[in-house]
């Protein structure tokens, strides 16, 4: 290839040959020095991109980075609305074993004040263990799963133990356990005995609490009652029914406060001391009934001190 050259400066114009190896050269050339040129302006958009004066240029850097952002954010936005659900239902879970723990704490016995469920307890001492490097989202989302995890597994076991504990607590409830009247202890006691009227050898069938005429006689338990009227032998004399095959007598009273069918609760006032029917003076005879069969109602009553 030729390429005349003509030029005021020059006497005479001037012929270049231009062979192959010039071309390729001029090419390469021009190969490189637009390479370095976009490499350059990469270098400067990014160095200077918040210097860059020209609006047309900076709208479009700032575009691009913003489209970076953008989809950043929305990853960041959607694993952390994820885990807020996850956070939510563990927080949800952990309530519902505070309340099983705090029922389960009354249940048991133990003070309020001394074992407060729902509140952390005091941590101190040794410095924990666990990595303190930063955790990825998916590590951190697999320990969020494995927390629930162990979580729900708690939360079936002790929710088993508090209904086992309840119906054990409800059976024992309705156990003739009050003391049915204010005194500390019976006059007579349970088994075979002389009888007062007869000498002979008897069994009593109950308890005799010895106190004043008037003297209130309360339920030892809740219940039923399914006897109130006066009865030949044991005068003024009221059954109450509470379950499971349980019922308690209360006999000799001076008079009777409640009726056939009415339900009446733990320690409620059912009747008051007497000497009805066959008595030698006022006292409760009272009974603890399984069945039908008299049982030893020093195995249910709670004595006072
Ligand atoms: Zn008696």
């Amino acid at each position: 290839m030729h390429i005349i050259l003509i030029s005021n400066n020059l006497k005479k114009p001037r012929t270049l040959t231009l062979t192959g190896v010039h071309l390729v050269l001029l090419a390469g050339g021009g190969v490189l020095a637009s390479v370095l040129f976009a490499m350059g302006l990469n270098y400067l958009s990014l160095r200077y991109a918040d210097k860059i004066d020209s609006p047309s240029l900076r709208s479009l850097v700032s575009s691009v980075q913003q489209e970076e952002h953008k989809k950043n954010q929305s990853y960041l936005r959607d694993s952390l609305n994820a885990m807020a659900v996850r956070m939510g239902q563990m927080q949800a879970q952990l309530l519902r074993l505070d309340s099983v723990g705090a029922r389960l704490a009354e249940l048991s016995g133990i003070k309020p004040q001394e074992f407060r469920f729902n509140q952390n307890p005091g941590q101190g001492g040794t410095v924990s263990t666990l990595p303190s490097e930063d955790m990825s989202f998916a590590e951190f989302n697999s320990k969020i799963q494995e927390l629930s995890l162990a979580l729900d597994d708690r939360s079936d076991k002790l929710g088993a133990l508090d209904s086992l504990l309840m119906q054990d607590r409800l059976k024992k409830k309705m156990l003739p356990s009050v003391m049915p009247v204010n005194t500390k202890w019976y006059s007579s006691g349970f088994g075979v005995r002389i009888d007062p009227f007869t000498g002979r050898r008897i069994f009593h069938e109950g308890v005799d609490f010895s106190a004043a005429t008037g003297t209130p006689i309360v339920a030892a338990a809740g219940g039923v009652v399914v006897y109130s009227d006066f009865h030949p032998e044991y005068g003024n004399m009221v059954d109450v029914d509470h379950g499971n095959d349980f019922v308690s007598r209360y006999a000799h009273a001076s008079k009777r406060l409640v009726r056939l069918g009415q339900v009446v609760v733990r320690g409620q006032k059912i009747a008051e001391v007497g000497s009805t029917g066959r008595s030698t003076g006022p006292h409760l005879h009272f009974e603890v009934r399984h069945k039908g069969s008299p049982q030893n109602p020093s195995r249910f009553l709670k004595m006072p001190g």
